[in-house]
């Protein structure tokens, strides 16, 4: 399957090293990027990830997930010639499943990314067989003309790795999501030398994080966060519930841990936490002894004997903290002075909802706690002076900032610049990049999402989500009129109002309203003209919206149906 490359080889004439991002510049979430080699008819890609974002709120009703558009590599499947994947987080893995098969390339992961998607795979794959190739730790591996070596760094879910890519035209460190942590608690600490040596041997190009890229200063190291918290639940009186991301598996081992030093039980609550669990003790990242109790035994527990480790960090309504806030969870409850710790932040279009919960834990009676109020959390991306850190190691002649939105990715460019680095590309979705020979912008890939929306996979422009929003401002009027073939109206016109007040500001019915729009104007066309269905229909519509319109200062949108009876 993994066939020889000419990583070290020749630079032929006419090849380049190009870069794309189907998503991950320009927003949050939702990364894919592809690097391609070869002449310009004859390229062949790599993807390095295959992710997913969520809608915020209401922008998108009825949207659960959303995924980005592979037209461009989907159009030349047989150029693509494998997927790596960096780590397991849903913004660079999310959409493997629901992808793959119209891309159909061999995906290389490490074994706890690997056992991530698996288990995933499990429960949601429908009997999908997906070809992962597990890849050692810092190993190296071909793809199509890419030699691959991975490069592990720190962040906040086990095994990132960033890749090394050789090609004739040049190495390309692609450093996926990273942090620098001399105390990551989870794997070892960062390779210095390995990194600088990367340096060393000339690196053409940077493709870098851009997350935290206007944080001035370093991220706290996770094992600062560990002490925290365990001083933390060693000072609290009642129960203590910790919610965080569920991958995070430092933290999760940290909260163990905490538990065992304060002599608490830990109880986990939240089916993603089960498998993040069985996941990193199947790989060595929590060890055997890890023991928990699950969630039906919380009652039976003093409370100043337990620490609860639940999903819910994000505001999802239907994780155990939501029930847990509203009162509604079978087996666990919460009351005045109980601690609920937040070791985690809100990605950014989920603060209102975890607002929601944290006010009905409030009103509870439970002390909150949050990384505004202590070092409870740290982020896995990093701040200004790592990012200087990385630049001094690498010391690339090419720099394009990668995960973030417009700012974030402008934010590095300025840094890059700063730090003399003399090609910077602060690109955006679909944007080709030439890395190499003369680097340049030099064409535009379509790009774009799709949403998924209940079973299907829908391109944003398809306009179901557009109308949808459009409904919820302003509802809709259904109006059905019968008529004989020869234009005379049949019974009484009828109308359904959905979304639309009951009652105009005078007390009057709006279907009234309506009705009477319907009649006036069906009077008023002469009855040879009411042959034309649509003429007719498109009157009664615009007098519809007219009329409710001046009554309520909003037009519902108005769709009329017209049926022609035989006699
Ligand atoms: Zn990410
Ligand atoms: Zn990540």
């Amino acid at each position: 399957m993994i066939k020889k490359g000419h990583g070290a080889g020749r630079w032929e004439k006419g090849e380049e090293l190009v870069f794309v991002a189907l998503g991950g510049l320009g927003e949050i979430g939702m990364n894919m990027y592809l690097y391609g080699y070869g002449s310009q008819d004859a390229r062949q890609w790599m993807m390095v990830d295959c992710g997913i974002t969520f809608p915020e709120g209401e922008n998108d009703p009825g949207i659960d997930v959303i995924l980005p558009d592979v037209r461009f590599i989907e159009e030349n499947r047989d150029t693509l010639t494998g997927i790596v994947l960096t780590h397991a987080h849903e913004d660079h893995v999310g959409a493997v499943i629901e992808l793959w098969p119209r891309l159909k390339a061999p995906i290389y992961a490490t074994a706890f990314t690997a056992g991530m998607l698996r288990a995933k795979l499990a429960e949601y794959g429908g009997g999908l067989e997906l070809p992962i190739h597990v890849v050692p730790l810092d190993g190296k591996f071909t793809v199509g003309p890419f030699d691959v070596e991975l490069v592990t760094l720190a962040h906040s879910i086990p095994e990132m790795s960033a890749l090394a890519l050789r090609t004739p035209a040049g190495l390309v460190f692609h450093t996926g999501d990273w942090k620098l942590d001399e105390k990551p608690l989870i794997g070892d600490p960062l390779d210095v030398t390995r990194l600088s040596s990367l340096g060393d041997k000339g690196v053409l190009a940077l493709v870098c994080d851009s997350t935290n890229a206007y944080r001035e200063g370093t991220s706290p190291s996770e094992a600062e966060v560990a002490q925290s918290i365990t001083e933390i639940i060693g000072g609290a009186g009642g129960r203590v519930a910790v919610t965080c991301f569920s991958s995070n598996v430092a933290r999760i081992k940290t909260v163990w841990a905490a538990a065992q030093a304060t002599g608490r039980d830990l109880v986990v609550a939240g089916r993603a936490l089960h498998r993040v669990i069985s996941v990193a003790i199947d790989t060595g990242y929590l060890p055997k002894s890890f023991k928990y109790l699950d969630q039906d035994q919380f009652g039976y527990l003093e409370r100043s004997k337990v620490v609860l480790l639940c999903t819910g960090s994000q505001g999802e309504p239907r994780a155990a903290l939501a029930r847990i806030a509203e009162d509604e969870h079978a087996d666990i409850s919460f009351a005045k002075g109980d601690l609920v710790i937040y070791s985690t932040r809100a990605i950014p279009g989920n603060e209102k909802a975890v607002g929601r919960i944290q006010n009905s834990l409030a009103a509870m009676g439970c002390a909150l706690l949050t990384d505004s109020d202590a070092l409870v959390h740290v982020s896995g991306h990093p701040r200004r002076d790592e990012l200087r850190q990385m630049y001094r190691w690498m010391r690339p002649q090419v720099v394009v900032p990668m995960h973030g939105e417009a700012r974030h990715i402008e934010a590095q460019a300025a840094l890059a610049r700063e730090m003399g680095v003399r090609d910077v590309f602060p690109v955006l979705d679909g944007e080709i990049v030439r890395l190499a020979p003369d680097p340049a912008v030099i064409d535009e890939a379509p790009v774009g999402r799709l949403f998924r929306d209940g079973r299907l996979l829908i391109p944003e422009s398809d306009g179901p989500v557009h109308e949808r929003r459009k409904l919820s401002y302003v509802g809709i009027v259904v109006v059905s009129i019968c008529q004989s073939p020869r234009g005379e109206v049949l019974g009484e016109p009828q109308a359904i109002l959905d979304g639309v007040p009951q009652e105009t500001a005078d007390g009057e019915a709006m279907l009234d309203v309506v009705l009477d729009a319907i009649d006036g104007t069906l009077k008023s066309v002469p009855r040879q003209r009411r042959k034309g269905q649509n003429l007719v229909a498109e009157a009664v519509r615009r007098a519809v919206r007219a009329a409710v319109g001046e009554v309520w200062g909003k037009k519902p949108i108005c769709k009329v149906l017209i049926n022609v009876i035989d006699e």
